[in-house]
């Protein structure tokens, strides 16, 4: 198989900050491979909380490359070829496994996910707001309610959190889930807490650094109902069963994952342990959501709108219905580059 890699960027529609930082444009890798006379499309979306960038996802890829073999079906083999001889590069691996499926996909002309015996519809996803103003936070609701989404997900973590929630309020009645990105102190949600019920808040994700398990136990005690799911702190199957101890739920995302098939074996852990799933995305274009589309009808909340915070999408293929993004019957992952 062939491999080619190429650095790309995606420009956001607005300023998108979280409570870590703050950007108007992103960078992913955009991968072919090729194999007999079909091409297999991946994304990458490297993080750098995670030390990951384009460049280090590149070169990932270039190690990768004679680590392949020429048959795009066997992945289990494949993916144990990179994991014992390559360092941890999620993103990238994410992005080469991502390939294959599609390949795969179009070698036998089905969908990704009609391989997997799953269907093409999905929950409704989340919208994401990212921080801003007062102001600028009832914008973008507006924005969303009128766009057509059922759900909105708030970053959270600025300063000026439950005005904001406050004013998203007075604007739509949708539910509302909320995202700290590590954000918040115990204080801050030993104060919010009751406020949060109070504006029926639905869930709420990663409020404490990764590492912080204290706080976590802490707020097990005084979260009253609302579910806390963990993003920053769950990548990888090990991590299901230790974030069992102190949460409610995982976010998983194929940049952390590493692909599908490790997200497939963390859903069935989950659901072992009695945790709920959502599954969730970075700036990415339709060929990275694409690839977690795929699996999205097992989860309990989707979040895959990194597609529609940007502008000049490279590809195309996703339909976007009744709140929900909606994958193509086209074979492999089903998008295609403009
Ligand atoms: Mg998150």
């Amino acid at each position: 198989m062939e491999l080619r890699s190429q650095t790309r960027t995606l420009t956001l529609a607005q300023t998108f900050a979280i409570a870590r930082d703050s950007r108007d444009v992103d960078h992913v890798v955009g991968l072919e491979l090729r194999h007999d006379g079909l091409v297999g499309h991946g994304e990458a979306s490297p993080y750098d909380r995670y030390s990951e960038t384009p460049e280090s996802a590149r070169e990932w890829l270039e190690r990768a490359a004679p680590l392949i073999g020429d048959d795009p079906f066997d992945l289990e083999a494949i993916e144990a070829r990179l994991d014992r001889e390559l360092p941890p590069q999620a993103a990238a691996r994410a992005a080469l496994e991502a390939a294959l499926h599609d390949l795969v996909g179009k070698r036998c002309g089905q969908p990704t996910w009609k391989l997997l015996g799953l269907t093409s519809r999905t929950p409704a996803t989340s919208f994401t707001l990212g921080i801003d103003s007062v102001e600028g936070t009832i914008d973008r609701a507006r924005s969303a309610v009128e766009a057509g989404f059922r759900l909105l997900k708030v970053k959270v973590g600025g300063g000026e959190d439950l005005a904001r929630l406050e004013a998203i309020r007075t604007v739509t009645d949708l539910p509302v889930r909320v995202d700290a990105n590590e954000g918040w102190t115990v204080a801050d949600a030993r104060a919010l807490l009751p406020e949060l019920r109070r504006l029926r808040v639905e869930l709420i994700e990663q409020p404490f650094h990764a590492d912080d398990i204290d706080s976590f136990l802490n707020l097990r005690e005084l979260r009253g109902g609302i579910p806390i799911v963990v993003d920053e702190g769950c990548h990888r199957l090990p991590d299901v069963a230790r974030i069992a101890r102190y949460a409610d739920g995982l976010n998983l995302k194929l940049a952390k994952t590493g692909g599908i098939r490790e997200a497939l074996r963390m859903i069935h852990a989950a659901r072992a342990l009695g945790l709920r799933v959502m599954v969730g995305c970075m700036i990415e274009s339709s060929l990275g959501i694409a690839a977690a589309a795929q699996i999205a009808s097992l989860c309990d909340y989707v979040d895959l709108d990194g597609h529609l915070l940007i502008t000049g999408d490279p590809f195309s293929g996703l339909g976007f219905a009744d709140g929900a993004v909606v994958l193509s019957d086209a074979p492999g992952l089903g998008v295609a580059p403009r």
